[in-house]
Order: C-alpha cells, then structure tokens, then sequence
C-alpha cells in the first residue's frame, strides 16, 4: 500500500512534561494510595549498596501500569470514551487498560499473544475485559489490534507511544523523589519506555544529580539499542520476561531517553531468575521478571553500584506459574 501523498501527515505526539505527572498524580489521589518503598538491610548486605525497594507489586493489578490507565481514561472525553478501547499487550498493560475501563464504565477489548501468561490472561478477563488472543509475539498482537480498531472504530492505544501512560506512571518517580530527594541512582525496567521516561522527567526536576538508568533484558534489547542508536529500531524478542518482551523501540519514550538517561543496562533472563530468588529470600517479595530486572542489574554490575543509595524499581508481581516454581530452585 503506498500512502496518500495528499493525506496530511499524521500529528506528532505531544511530549508530556513534569507538570503533566504533577496533574496526573492529584487526579489519581482519589484512585491509588501512594505505593511504599523500603530497604532490606539483607538485601543491601547481598548487593554492596543502600538499596529502595519501590513496591508497584502491591498495586491493585500488581503493576506499576495502572497509573498510566487510570490517568489515560480520566483524561479522555466522553465521545472517546463511548468508543471502546483497543490495545495489545504481553500482560500488565492490558491489566491496567481492563482495570482503568471497569472504573470509567468504558468497553476495552485487548489482543494478547496467544502464548501470554495465563495468571494475566484470567486477570484481564476477571476485570471485565474482552480478551483475543492472536499472534507470536506483540508484533502480531499489535497487527490484530489495529485492524480490531478499522473495523470497530475503537480507539486504538499504544503501550508506548501514548502521553497520557507516561505522565500517569510517572506518579511513582514523583513518590520516590519525595520520599529520597538524595538518591544517587534509580534503576529502571524498560519495555516500551514509558516508565524509564517518566522517571527521566521527574528526576531532571526534582533530583537533577540522580542518575536514571534503564535495563532491559539481552534477549530483547530493542529498546536499549534503539537508545544508543538515538533511532527506534526492531530487534528480536526472544525473553521469557513477559513485562519487556517488545521487538521495537517506541518514538515518544525514546525521544525522552535520549533527553536525559544516564546508561542503559543488559542483563540475561537467567540473572533476572536470581533476582527474583533474592527478591524473596531477602526481602519477602513476589517479583514478576520483569519486577526483578532492576535488581539483576544492581546484582550484575556492582562496580557501578558499590555504596550508592539506589531506588529499584520493582515494578510489578504478577509472576507467571512457572516462575512461581522456579522460586523453589537453589537458595543461597
Ligand atoms: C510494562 C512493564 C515494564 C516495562 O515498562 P515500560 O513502561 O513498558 O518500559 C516493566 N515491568 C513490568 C512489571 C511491566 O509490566
């Protein structure tokens, strides 16, 4: 298909700001209570730093993302709202969109790939939600998606490249830098970017010495490889960590990467299993892998850590059943 050389190009995506989070947070104060953060002096004895747990896993869907749906449905106007919502997603972002739609009374429908975690796919569907499982991958979810939205008129949203998921989930960089103005570092999961932004945003605000740093697993880079890049490219998705198997880096997110990360971190799904095995011998947490994948990095590369006072972003606990088994392997 060639496009339409008359057709007018489609709008930029506006960049959210810090007074957008600061919006967002007054309009979720009814919705979400503030999150808490703690440290585990086991668990700073394990990695060498003074290290701050932020708990998204106790979020009602278990992930830091119902922040960003909340703030997305609250902001939309009433002929949006009527409708529908399409989106696609590995899991917690159609957990978020499900949840965020029961609370608007908004119809949402999600493609999921059809080898999504099952634990996610009863909950999307326990929240009301219509679920349609199709495609390998979020790249076939994604194709599923847009033709539900050609065919339906629902509106079509994007993981990533979306304003108003940013700003939202940007409400729990705003909590950490309230509750630890002095923090050397942040460490942050990165799938489609969004939270890695945010937390770009916040801390050029209100922690400008703060260091914010992304990690990804090695089995889907795409983001981190869009970033040194400074262009969005496809790589392959090959992780079992649900929360960041995306195959592409997404612009608005990436935009905000290149503004202001300070590095951007590798590890492997097998060192992302370590942390999840630390997260709950040492700190009595259910990690997700991808709640996991900031403390693997903090585990793997501990020159870069050594002494530093470090928020970790556990973003989310919705562990598959496998990874629930796996937790029973071998503890130090
Ligand atoms: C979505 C998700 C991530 C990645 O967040 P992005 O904003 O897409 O980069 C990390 N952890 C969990 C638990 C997630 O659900």
């Amino acid at each position: 298909m060639t496009a339409d050389p008359t057709a007018p190009a489609p709008a930029p995506i506006p960049t959210p700001t810090f007074a957008d989070i600061v919006t967002a947070r007054d309009l979720l104060a009814t919705h979400l209570p503030p999150t808490p953060m703690w440290s585990y002096p086991a668990l700073d004895a394990a990695t060498g730093a003074e290290v701050h747990v932020k708990h998204e896993n106790v979020q009602p869907v278990g992930a830091f993302k119902v922040r960003g749906g909340l703030t997305l449905l609250a902001g939309l106007d009433p002929t949006e709202r009527a409708r529908g919502l399409v989106t696609y997603s590995t899991g917690n972002h159609a957990q978020s969109i499900a949840y965020a739609c029961a609370a608007f009374g908004v119809t949402g429908t999600v493609v999921m790939p059809a080898g999504a975690n099952p634990a996610k796919v009863r909950a999307v569907r326990a929240l009301g939600a219509d679920v349609v499982l199709h495609g390998a991958d979020m790249a076939g979810a994604q194709r599923r998606a847009e033709r539900y939205a050609d065919e339906t008129g629902a509106l079509l949203i994007s993981p990533g490249d979306t304003p108003a998921l940013v700003s939202g989930v940007g409400t729990a960089y705003l909590e950490i830098c309230a509750a630890r103005p002095d923090l050397d570092a942040i460490v942050v999961p990165v799938g489609s970017g969004t939270g890695a932004a945010a937390a770009v945003l916040v801390a050029a605000e209100l922690a400008p010495n703060c260091r914010v740093i992304g990690v990804q697993s090695a089995a889907a880079p795409a983001a981190h490889d869009s970033w040194r890049a400074g262009t969005c490219v496809t790589r392959a998705n090959t992780t079992v960590v649900d929360g960041l198997a995306t195959g592409r880096g997404f612009a608005l997110p990436q935009r905000l990467l290149r503004q202001g990360l300070a590095d951007f971190l590798l590890v492997s799904d097998a060192d992302i299993a370590v942390a999840q095995r630390l997260f709950a011998t040492h700190a009595h947490t259910l990690a997700e892998g991808a709640g996991a994948a900031a403390l693997a990095a903090v585990l793997t590369h501990p020159a870069e850590f050594a002494g530093r006072r470090i928020a970790v972003m556990c973003s989310g606990g919705n562990a598959s059943p496998a990874e629930i088994a796996a937790l029973g392997g071998r503890h130090e």
